[in-house]
């Protein structure tokens, strides 16, 4: 008898989560887990603090939260998926918070966690190593890209291969450099044989995207592809709709584009993503090239 009265109350709170996942709703706000009552010497889970953001930073943007409790809702046409994998917060970082060190911290700590991640266990067995993100902790812009590649999941970067090659031309055309930017990807380890990432895997990386989007908290994200912006917003339209136009995501404006491994199959897409570069360099109040 208990134990259908706990299958009944399993099933209808199973039942009730999908029906938010289909109304849209990609993420629960977690509370930091609680130390077992009976071992309060194991406590090694810090509960969020908040501290007083610096006066200053070299951006003059907002900063994040020293605990950063990886928590993200997209504003525009949710359309979640799965129902996301939250850890613990990280803990504060000994440096001041929103500073360049402090940024650089916490995304070691959780490169560490996400080298140290097997939940899907299909990409962890293939990996030769995850492949995290790259670039500068404090960047305006962060892009996203797909998944790891064969050269990515060599070198543990993302954005190396012969994508990552047109990319670093159109980061120049557009007066940047690589080094401006902090680029990652959906997913952090390589799917095999380059296959779109499933649901359940962005599912699961979900997590440490949206981490990274907290520690740098970038001004402006470009999705690189459908299936950075699809995973990103939570929304199924194509990216030839969704291109030419911007979003909200946080405090994050998004801007979309074709992924580079299309141009270098289509390369005359490469006007339209010149187009939604521009609009993206206006957005930014940069020199837009004529
Ligand atoms: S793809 Fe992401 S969630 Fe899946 S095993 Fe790799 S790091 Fe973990």
């Amino acid at each position: 008898m208990a134990e259908d009265s706990t299958f009944a109350i399993d099933r209808a709170l199973r039942q009730e989560l999908e029906s938010w996942q289909r109304a849209g709703l990609s993420h629960l706000p977690m509370p930091p887990r609680r130390p077992p009552a009976a071992n309060p010497s194991s406590a090694s889970v810090k509960p969020p603090t908040t501290r007083t953001p610096p006066s200053s930073r070299s951006n003059s943007r907002m900063t994040a939260p020293a605990a950063t409790q990886f928590t993200s809702r997209p504003i525009t046409s949710p359309q979640a998926h799965t129902l996301p994998v939250v850890s613990d917060p990280l803990p504060a970082s000994p440096h001041a918070v929103g500073s360049l060190e402090d940024r650089q911290w916490r995304l070691n700590e959780l490169r560490q966690r996400v080298a140290a991640c097997i939940r899907c266990q299909e990409l962890a067995n293939a990996r030769t190593q995850t492949v995290f993100g790259v670039g500068n902790p404090e960047a305006r812009f962060l892009f996203i890209g797909e998944a790891p590649g064969a050269d990515e999941d060599a070198q543990g970067e993302p954005f190396v291969g012969a994508a990552g090659q047109l990319l670093n031309k159109i980061i120049a055309a557009c007066g940047l450099k690589r080094e401006d930017i902090y680029i990652c990807n959906i997913l952090r380890c390589r799917p095999p044989g380059n296959r779109k990432p499933l649901p359940e895997e962005a599912g699961n990386c979900r997590e440490w995207l949206d981490g990274q989007i907290a520690i740098v908290d970038p001004e402006f994200i470009v999705c690189w592809g459908a299936t950075a912006a699809q995973n990103l917003m939570g929304t199924e339209e194509s990216i030839g709709r969704l291109r030419g136009r911007s979003f909200q995501h946080g405090r994050a404006t998004v801007l979309c584009t074709y992924h580079p491994s299309y141009l270098l199959r289509n390369p005359a897409a490469k006007k339209d993503v010149w187009e939604d570069m521009k609009l993206f360099l206006k957005q930014a109040g940069l020199p837009v090239p004529v």
